[in-house]
């Protein structure tokens, strides 16, 4: 058997995963390293890292002050201080290459780093991969630059203690727009307002004014005087109630100037444990009707059957779900209730919910069925 290599540079190379590791290990965050070398080699080879001349898509000694680049010494690629006094860097820019021809990974290609305790959605880059816990280098920096966990759960190890994962609602900037607008049950925003009170809310209106409507706003989840003011001046622009609040008319001009910027997220398959909103339900093939059905439309209802006959057809469509908002995963091989109510993290206790949004005691779990467990509280 011929050992996997992996595409460096333009894809225009390929090297084993010890040579990788030789060249890319040093300066690495060691939890970085725990996790993401396994997740290439569980890619078997269709990944690597476009690290070229000029723009260094690993570590970083000089960051290129040009677009699309983060401003120098706020880049993962360089190296950063971590609160344990760790100083290392921590992304990587991917690139997909078989054949000498490079590319950019697919959201559906970095479907499963998560499961490795690593993201790619960070500025909306497909190919930018970094910690999990890590979304934005400033709000890094004002939480005490804390390091990535070294304790990260990685496929083939046990499960982390049960817990409930909080922040289903949590919001992304920017690939979680899409469902923001959705939602016609915002809370009313006023001066003092901060996210970790409403959920993104505020960022979600600082973004659309940031991207959409002119900027000059600072884009940190607190609602102080100068968003006050950007938001009078839409409020005024847009001819509504001028009184410096976000309510049902201003959120209706929010929405529609991010409806104006957003395109839906990819990816074309739902992500191993997906997140689900109060508002949408990804329906996959191999989805079972009569349990989505019943989920939107209750139980014995005619849209139930509606629902079955002219969407189940069709593989991964949206449909809305009103009011649940939850977690689904796909069933793994050997993964019975339990194991799955654990990787998904939820408590043992959940069993019983479990069993009734996925078919009851009876039905038997398949590899590659979906399953959802609706959160609590
Ligand atoms: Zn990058």
């Amino acid at each position: 058997m011929m050992a996997a290599t992996y595409p460096i540079g333009y894809a225009t190379q390929r090297v084993s995963m010890a040579e990788l590791k030789r060249r890319y290990e040093p300066h690495m965050h060691p939890a970085m390293a725990r996790r993401i070398f396994p997740w290439v080699e569980s890619m078997g080879g269709l990944v690597g890292i476009k690290d070229v001349p000029g723009c260094g898509g690993g570590r970083r000694t000089v960051q290129p002050i040009k677009p699309g680049f983060a401003p120098p010494g706020k880049s993962f690629h360089q190296d950063q201080r971590f609160a344990s006094g760790i100083v290392a860097y921590s992304a990587w820019d991917l690139v997909v290459g078989t054949s000498g021809v490079h590319r950019s990974p697919t959201w559906a290609e970095t479907a499963t780093a998560p499961e490795y305790g690593l993201h790619t959605f960070i500025s909306g880059e497909p190919w930018h991969i970094q910690c999990i816990e890590i979304r934005g280098w400033g709000t890094w920096d004002r939480n005490g630059r804390p390091d990535p966990s070294m304790d990260f759960p990685l496929p083939g190890t046990p499960p982390p203690p049960p817990q409930i994962p909080d922040g289903a609602l949590q919001y992304n900037p920017p690939t979680d727009w899409w469902w923001f607008p959705l939602d016609t049950n915002k809370p009313t925003l006023r001066e003092g307002a901060q996210d970790a009170q409403f959920l993104g809310h505020v960022r979600y209106v600082q973004d659309a004014i940031f991207f959409g409507a002119g900027g000059g706003i600072a884009r940190d989840g607190s609602f102080g005087p100068q968003m006050a003011q950007r938001v009078r001046d839409l409020q005024t622009v847009f001819d509504i109630g001028v009184d410096g609040g976000v309510g049902p008319q201003t959120w209706g001009v929010i929405d529609l100037i991010v409806a104006g910027l957003v395109k839906p997220a990819d990816p074309p398959t739902a992500p191993d444990i997906e997140q689900v909103s109060p508002c949408r339900y990804w329906v996959r093939p191999g989805d079972s009707p009569w349990a989505a059905g019943v989920r939107v439309y209750g139980s014995g209802h005619a849209g139930a059957e509606a629902l079955a006959a002219s969407l189940f057809a069709a593989p991964n469509v949206r449909i809305d779900i009103p009011t649940i908002k939850g977690v689904k995963t796909t069933v793994k091989a050997g993964e019975g209730p339990y194991a799955i109510l654990a990787r998904v993290g939820a408590p043992a206790s959940a069993l019983p919910a479990f069993y009734d949004w996925n078919g009851g005691e009876q039905r038997s779990l398949h590899p590659g069925d979906v399953v959802y467990m609706p959160l609590t509280g």
